[in-house]
């Protein structure tokens, strides 16, 4: 396993500070275009974008905004299909993490390491859950002009595999214990992925109770 490391670059696209808010999700990017390009023109005054990192198709991890601050990486929010988007700018309430390549290409395994190295980093350190309302693609914020970013070929179920792998201590369920908190999850019984061989605690029962509850009520 390659070590991993973050170097830091800076741009001056940022916002200082997040009006308050804290990160609750990632969102992944294609930057459509290759290093050193892909990182100069997020440095660039004049292009007014910026990502809080930029990985690298060999393994680099290059981080521009600091976490604490907001970067300018969701542009203009376009018929989102993102439930946890709360009319707000995005951009306050979220870390974003650009990979270099081209528009619809896929990332080297040494890419995808690095991302699932920094995901984890990120997901610990901002107490992120583990699901698909809060890994997100830029795709869920503009569903209209960024449709392909970060793409088809996004290694999603991979990704989801492996983090959920690690959060549940290298224990790998069954699939159809997946498929049934997946269901639930749908269901609105639970509001994320759960490893289904953890023990559940009274106060998760009575959550799942509450909500069935709600359910039936309404
Ligand atoms: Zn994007």
């Amino acid at each position: 396993m390659a070590e991993h490391r973050i170097e830091w670059v800076g741009t001056p696209n940022y916002t200082p500070g997040r009006a308050g808010r804290k990160p609750i999700a990632i969102v992944n990017h294609i930057t459509a275009g290759y290093y050193p390009g892909a990182l100069t023109w997020m440095q660039n005054p004049a292009a007014k974008v910026s990502s809080h990192y930029l990985v690298l198709q060999n393994g680099r991890i290059l981080q521009l905004v600091k976490d604490e601050d907001t970067a300018w990486a969701n542009g203009i929010v376009n018929r989102p299909n993102w439930p946890l988007y709360d009319g707000t700018n995005p951009n306050r309430y979220t870390l974003s993490i650009e990979h270099e390549n081209i528009s619809g290409g896929g990332l080297t395994e040494a890419q995808y390491q690095a991302t699932l190295w920094l995901h984890k980093r990120l997901i610990k350190r901002w107490d992120i859950p583990i699901n698909r309302d809060t890994i997100i693609g830029h795709d869920k914020l503009d569903t209209v002009d960024r449709p392909n970013d970060p793409g088809p070929n996004f290694p999603w179920d991979r990704l989801f595999t492996d983090l959920q792998r690690w959060r549940g201590g290298g224990q790998v369920a069954e699939p159809w214990k997946v498929k049934l908190v997946e269901q639930a999850q749908k269901e609105g019984l639970i509001s994320e992925y759960h490893n289904p061989d953890d023990p559940a605690s009274k106060w998760f029962v009575l959550a799942v109770a509450l909500n069935l509850l709600k359910k039936i009520k309404s």
